[in-house]
């Protein structure tokens, strides 16, 4: 099966995610002309940059709980997309989508823009494949083109190689410390460290 296209109203978000780069320490959304690279008409003023830069950290937080079992839940970009509210357009043909209501300007239009695209991706079964990497010093956001939608960190050859080889040290020092191979714990405690020969693992 071939890899899914990234949708172009999810790409936004993408961009806007990756202006911050956890890795690097940088984050780009700090001037109005940095704007530009998430979208060319976005047009905010240098105020309303920390209420952007909170939507999305907000989204990020999304983007985790897609696919991490035990991140933190999402409640922050609720409540913002509560003060960004939608409405059903109508067009000519018939055919409905949601826009940003009437009289919303700044960072609230854009957010409102935003719900609308998560909204949208969502009934089309693609807004869970909008993800963030695993790794915790990472945070790299991407959009899931596996065919089975199980893509868990930013590359393979980077995140996805130190979580397995993490992993892989760990396993390898449960082993070496007897894990589920030896005597049950009880056993091995009373017969305190008779004839126990393996050295502890490093650390
Ligand atoms: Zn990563």
């Amino acid at each position: 099966m071939a890899e899914r296209p990234i949708p172009e109203d999810l790409a936004l978000l993408v961009r806007l995610l990756n202006t911050s780069d956890l890795e690097a320490g940088q984050d780009t959304l700090v001037t109005p002309a940095s704007l530009a690279e998430v979208d060319p008409t976005l047009a905010l003023a240098p105020g309303e940059l920390p209420a952007l830069r909170r939507l999305r950290e907000a989204l990020r937080a999304a983007g985790l709980a897609h696919h991490v079992e035990d991140a933190p839940p999402p409640a922050e970009l609720t409540a913002l997309f509560a003060r960004a509210p939608l409405v059903v357009e109508v067009a000519e043909d018939g055919a409905a989508r949601l826009v940003p209501a009437p009289g919303l300007d700044g960072v609230a239009a854009f957010t409102a823009r935003v719900a609308a695209v998560v909204a949208a991706a969502e009934a089309r079964g693609e807004w869970r494949r909008l993800r963030v990497c695993e790794a915790d010093d990472c945070r790299w956001a991407y959009y899931d083109q596996s065919p089975a939608g199980r893509r868990r960190w930013c590359s393979m050859r980077t995140c996805g190689a130190r979580a397995k080889m993490r992993a892989y040290r760990a396993k390898q020092a449960k082993e070496r410390a007897g894990g589920g191979t030896g005597p049950p714990a009880g056993a091995r405690a009373a017969s305190g460290n008779a004839g126990e020969a393996t050295p502890p693992p490093r650390p």
